[in-house]
C-alpha cells in the first residue's frame, strides 16, 4: 500500500493581536488529526502563516509608529509560546507577506486575467481627503441613520443594530483624521465569480461525495440562488484596493493592490512552498500531484471565501483544488460568546502561566469535538469532571494500581497473561480498527467515549482480581504478576490510542514503560514477557478547583472594595502593553493664545523636539492666562488621533486633572514635569 501524502492547514490569524482561545481551539483539532496521520504511517505536511496585509494592520501600524512588516513581524515573534505551551507542532510557520505569496498571487491572477476571469469597472467609495486614502467600512463613522446615535460604524449600528451602507450615515466623518469623507470613484479589478462557468464549476465541486459536511453543503446551496428580486446568487467579487494599501501589486496595474482576501488563502500555498523549498522537495511537482491530499481546517465564519473564492481562482487559474474543507463551530465560555471588549474568560498563556497542564485542554477539548460545525463549551466544572474522572481516575489509575506492584515485587519485569486477561487484551486491539476510523472522519468526542469505556472495562479486570488482595498472599505471586502485567499491556494500548491528544504524556508513558516512540501498528505486538519497565512515577496530576478560580479570577478585583478617589473609580486595570500604546511626552508651550468665540479654550502651541510645533486646543482657559503658561513644560498626549474642531485640528492633548465633578469642585491644573526634563523625553 502505498503511503498516503497530506497537505494540512489551518485558518491563517490575522496579524493585529495575539492568539485567543477560538485559535487555539482550532489548532489543537487540527493538530490531533495531523499526529494521528503521522501515527498511521502518513507523509503530512501542516503548515500555517499569520495573515499579514490588509487596510487594518496599516492603520494599526501607523498608530504604533511601526512599519507595517516590523508590526507583523512583532506579532509573528510572540506566536512561539502559544503553539509550543499547547504542543502544537506546525512543520511551518510563514507570512503572506513573503516573496513566494508575492509571487504565487500574481502568477494565479495572470493566469485568471488570461482565461478571461478578470473584469474592471469604475466604483464610488468614501475617501479621506487629509489621509488621502479610500476607507474601509470599519474606519467611517457617524449618526446611526435609523436611531440617530453618534459614533457609529459605517456597516451597523451598536445602539439599534440596523445595518446599512457607510453612504447612509448622517454627519459621516473618518476614524481616521476626523475629516468629513468624500465620495471618489475609482477602477476596481475584479474576479467574474458571476461567470457561468464559475456557477457550474463551483455546483459540481462542493457537490462532490466527501468535500464538504452537510450542514456546510446546506449552506452553501442559499448562496447559490437568486432570491424573487434577482438579488443574491453569485455576484463578480472586488478584489482591487487602491494606495495607499499593505499587500501585494496587481500586475500592470499601478497604485493598485490585492484585497486581502485575495492573497490571504493564497498564504497556504506559499506557507507550504517556503517549507519544501528549506527541506529540498519540488513545490511545484507536489502541489500539481493528483495523489496529494489537501485539507484546510477552518472557522464556520470564513466558509464562503474557503468554499467558493479559494476553490474557483485555483480551479480557473489552472490549479488543484483542495480535497476537502473541515468547518468547525465557535467556542463559548461558560456558554457566552466571545467579546473583544470582555475577552472571553480564558487567556491561553495565562492558563499556562498559572500552572495549568496544557494536555488536561487538548483532552478537554477533544472530548467536546466532532466532525460537524457545531459550537462548542468551555464549562469549568465540566473541565474538572472530565480531566479528573475519566483521564485520571480511569486512565492514569490504571498505571498507578499495577506500576507499584511490578517494580516492588517483580523486580520491574513483565510477566505472561493468562486467560481472562489475555480476552482483555484482545478486546482492546480489536477496538483499535474502530478508535482509529473515528479519528480518520475527525469524531474525536466518539473515539475518547469508547477508548473511556475501554479503560472501564481495565479498571473492573482490577476490580475483579483485586492485585491488593493478592498481594498479602505469598501463594498468589504469579497470578499477580499476570495481573499486573495485563494492565501495563492494557494500559500500553490505551497510550497508544490517546496519543494524537496527548503527545506529552504519551512520552513521559513510553519512557516509564521503557519502549520507542508508539505508532499505530504497534497495537497488535505486546510487550514480552522479562520487559523491564521504569519506576513508576505519577503520571498526572488531578486539576485543582483553585486553578480555575485564578484563571477565570477578573483582574478588576484589586480595587473594588476601596472608596473611589475625588469621585471616580480607577479604570479597568489594564496591562503594560496597554500602556505603552499611550505615548506620552514631554511638551514646550512656546506660544499660548486665547481662543475668539470660546470661553473654555486655550490654543497652546507646543515643541516636542519634532521639526513641526503641534497646535492643540486645551479647556483650561477658565484657571490660565495665556502669558502664565508661555515657557512652561507640560506633558502631551502624543500619538492620539488629530481631532478636528470649530477652531482648527488639535494634533495631541495635553494632561491636566481635575475633579469627577467640575461643577461642585471647579479647578483644572496642568501637569508640570521637574526641572531638566526636555521637550520630545518619552514618559514611561
Ligand atoms: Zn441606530
Amino acid at each position: 500500500m502505498s503511503v498516503r501524502q497530506l497537505f494540512v492547514t489551518t485558518a491563517l490569524p490575522y496579524a493585529n493581536g495575539h492568539f485567543h482561545i477560538g485559535h487555539m481551539m482550532e489548532y489543537i483539532q487540527a493538530d490531533i488529526w495531523v499526529r494521528f496521520q503521522r501515527m498511521q504511517g502518513s507523509q503530512v505536511y501542516f503548515v500555517c502563516a499569520d495573515d499579514a496585509h490588509g487596510a487594518p494592520i496599516m492603520i494599526a501600524a501607523e498608530k504604533a509608529g511601526k512599519t507595517p512588516q516590523q508590526f507583523v513581524a512583532d506579532i509573528a515573534a510572540g506566536r512561539k509560546p502559544y503553539l509550543d505551551g499547547f504542543n502544537i507542532e506546525f512543520d511551518n510557520w510563514h507570512s503572506t507577506d513573503g516573496p513566494e505569496n508575492h509571487k504565487l498571487a500574481q502568477d494565479i491572477y495572470k493566469d485568471l486575467r488570461a482565461a478571461g476571469f478578470i473584469s474592471t469597472k469604475v466604483i464610488e467609495q468614501f475617501f479621506d481627503p487629509e489621509k488621502n486614502m479610500f476607507l474601509p467600512d470599519r474606519f467611517i463613522k457617524g449618526e446611526c441613520p435609523k436611531c440617530g446615535a453618534k459614533d457609529q460604524y459605517g456597516d451597523s449600528c451598536e445602539a439599534c443594530g440596523a445595518v446599512y451602507a457607510p453612504t447612509d450615515l448622517k454627519n459621516p466623518y473618518s476614524a481616521l483624521s476626523g475629516a468629513t469623507p468624500i465620495l471618489k470613484s475609482s477602477e476596481h479589478y475584479f474576479f467574474k465569480l458571476s461567470d457561468p462557468r464559475c456557477l457550474e464549476f463551483l455546483k459540481k465541486w462542493t457537490h462532490q461525495a466527501g468535500r464538504l459536511q452537510a450542514e456546510v453543503l446546506n449552506k452553501i446551496k442559499e448562496w447559490f440562488e437568486k432570491d424573487e428580486q434577482g438579488n443574491g446568487g453569485l455576484g463578480d467579487w472586488d478584489i482591487s484596493r487602491d494606495a495607499p494599501y499593505f499587500g501585494i501589486e496587481i500586475p500592470d496595474a499601478p497604485g493598485k493592490y490585492f484585497y486581502v482576501w485575495l492573497d490571504a488563502p493564497i498564504g497556504y500555498l506559499a506557507a507550504l512552498k517556503n517549507h519544501l523549498d528549506k527541506i529540498g522537495v519540488n513545490y511545484d511537482s507536489y502541489i500539481s500531484n493528483p495523489l496529494v491530499e489537501q485539507y484546510h481546517f477552518i472557522g464556520k465564519d470564513i466558509t464562503y471565501f474557503h468554499t467558493l473564492f479559494f476553490p474557483a481562482i485555483l480551479n480557473f487559474s489552472g490549479r488543484k483544488t483542495p480535497t476537502s474543507i473541515f468547518v468547525h463551530g465557535f467556542i463559548t465560555v461558560r456558554g457566552e460568546k466571545m467579546s473583544k471588549s470582555r475577552g472571553t474568560g480564558i487567556d491561553p498563556l495565562k492558563y499556562l502561566s498559572i500552572g495549568m497542564n496544557p494536555e488536561w485542554l487538548r483532552y478537554y477539548l477533544a472530548t467536546k469535538l466532532n466532525a460537524r460545525n457545531e459550537d462548542i463549551d468551555f464549562n469549568p466544572d465540566d473541565f474538572m469532571a472530565r480531566v479528573n474522572s475519566d483521564l485520571v481516575g480511569k486512565f492514569i489509575n490504571i498505571a498507578s494500581r499495577a506500576g507499584g506492584f511490578i517494580t516492588k515485587q517483580f523486580n520491574g519485569s513483565l510477566g505472561d497473561s493468562s486467560g481472562d486477561g489475555i480476552a482483555l487484551i484482545n478486546q482492546l486491539q480489536s477496538s483499535m480498527p474502530a478508535i482509529n476510523q473515528l479519528y480518520e472522519q475527525r469524531d474525536f468526542a466518539k473515539a475518547l467515549r469508547e477508548i473511556m469505556l475501554l479503560a472501564d472495562r481495565v479498571n473492573e479486570y482490577v476490580d475483579q482480581n483485586k492485585p491488593w488482595e493478592l498481594a498479602k498472599n505469598e501463594s498468589m505471586g504469579h497470578r499477580l504478576h499476570d495481573v499486573c502485567t495485563t494492565c501495563i499491556q492494557c494500559f500500553r494500548i490505551l497510550t497508544l490510542m490517546l496519543k494524537p491528544v496527548l503527545p506529552k504524556l504519551a512520552k513521559d508513558v513510553e519512557a516509564f514503560l521503557n519502549i520507542a516512540p508508539l505508532s499505530s501498528n504497534d497495537a497488535s505486538a505486546l510487550l514480552p514477557s522479562g520487559h523491564k519497565i521504569g519506576e513508576y512515577k505519577h503520571l498526572m496530576q488531578r486539576v485543582d478547583g483553585r486553578f480555575l478560580d485564578e484563571l477565570f479570577e477578573a483582574p478588576t478585583e484589586v480595587t473594588a472594595s476601596i472608596d473611589p478617589p475625588v469621585g471616580e473609580e480607577i479604570a479597568p486595570q489594564i496591562s503594560i502593553e496597554d500602556f505603552s500604546k499611550i505615548d506620552l511626552r514631554i511638551a514646550l508651550i512656546t506660544d499660548c493664545k486665547s481662543v475668539d468665540g470660546s470661553i473654555k479654550l486655550l490654543q497652546l502651541t507646543l515643541d516636542v523636539g519634532e521639526t513641526k510645533p503641534r497646535n492643540v486646543f486645551s479647556g483650561i482657559a477658565s484657571v490660565y492666562k495665556p502669558q502664565d503658561l508661555i515657557g512652561k513644560l507640560t506633558v502631551l498626549v502624543a500619538n492620539l488621533a488629530p481631532r478636528k474642531m470649530k477652531f482648527g485640528v488639535s494634533e495631541g492633548m495635553v494632561l491636566a486633572a481635575s475633579h469627577a465633578d467640575e461643577k461642585s469642585h471647579p479647578g483644572i491644573y496642568l501637569l508640570n514635569p521637574s526641572d531638566g526634563a526636555k521637550p520630545g523625553m518619552r514618559i514611561h
